[in-house]
């Protein structure tokens, strides 16, 4: 019998956890659209619309694009067919009231958050993987210039586009953003806890360990006979 995913999948991790990592790995496998919000203010503002001009004042100082907006973003992108039978959802929500929205949202299509992986690693580890990060230009594509190098140096394996390090990379910034991760994000974990869909992945494991298990949850979360 084939099986097919279904389901909206919140990962939850501070900056540098391996969200975008592990969600590029669960797109291609469950058929889910990876949807990042911080990917779709980064495509704004390579575009220069107003949305993406205002978020990036936020992200270059490392604190969250304001609620409403980053709803009314994630709303819009919801209303595209391929987000009908679920998404893995990286970087959002991370705001408790953005934790409210996309209940709302999900009821709306009778539908609701089917489990939220916590990623969990400690602080040294983040800054290790922020500081050594590199993404594609062209397809987003993630690497590490230790612990997941590209064949060619600055050169994306999978489109060949240019790898650059992020402008909000800095050791400062980095900082400030594990800090506001700790005081408006971390209170999802106990949000999700309290509803009985939190699951903890040890994320200190290499890449193919941390998805190993993962996909172990998520698979189990997802899957319905078709
Ligand atoms: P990282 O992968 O390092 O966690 P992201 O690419 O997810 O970083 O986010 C980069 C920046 O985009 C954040 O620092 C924040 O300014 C903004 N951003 C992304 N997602 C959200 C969100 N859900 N709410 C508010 N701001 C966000
Ligand atoms: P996030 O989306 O949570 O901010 P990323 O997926 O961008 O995190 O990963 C941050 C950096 O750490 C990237 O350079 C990535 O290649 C690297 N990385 C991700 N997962 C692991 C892991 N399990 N072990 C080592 N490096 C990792
Ligand atoms: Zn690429």
């Amino acid at each position: 019998m084939s099986t097919s995913a279904f389901g909206y999948i919140v990962l939850l991790g501070a900056p540098g956890a391996g969200k975008g990592t592990q969600a590029e790995r669960l797109e291609s496998d469950l058929g889910l659209p990876h949807i990042a919000t911080g990917d779709l203010f980064r495509a704004a503002l390579k575009q220069q619309t107003e949305l993406g001009k205002l978020a990036q004042s936020y992200m270059d100082r490392g604190v969250l694009v304001p609620d409403d907006v980053t709803i009314a973003m994630v709303r819009e992108r919801f209303t595209q067919p391929d987000a009908a039978k679920g998404a893995i959802l990286d970087g959002f929500p991370r705001t408790v009231d953005q934790a409210t929205a996309l209940d709302a949202m999900l009821q709306e299509r009778g539908a609701g958050v089917t489990l939220a992986p916590y990623i969990k690693v400690t602080t040294e580890t983040l800054l290790s993987r922020l500081a050594g990060r590199w993404v594609c230009r062209r397809c987003g594509g993630v690497y590490h210039m230790l612990y997941n190098p590209p064949a060619r140096e600055g050169v994306c394996d999978s489109c060949g586009g240019e790898l650059y390090q992020r402008s909000d990379d800095t050791p400062a910034t980095q900082l400030h953003r594990i800090e506001v991760y700790l005081s408006e994000t971390a209170p999802l974990i106990e949000f999700y806890r309290d509803r009985g869909l939190l699951a903890e992945v040890d994320g200190e494991q290499n890449i193919d360990g941390v998805y190993r298990d993962l996909l172990e949850r998520v698979r189990r979360a997802t899957q319905r006979p078709s």
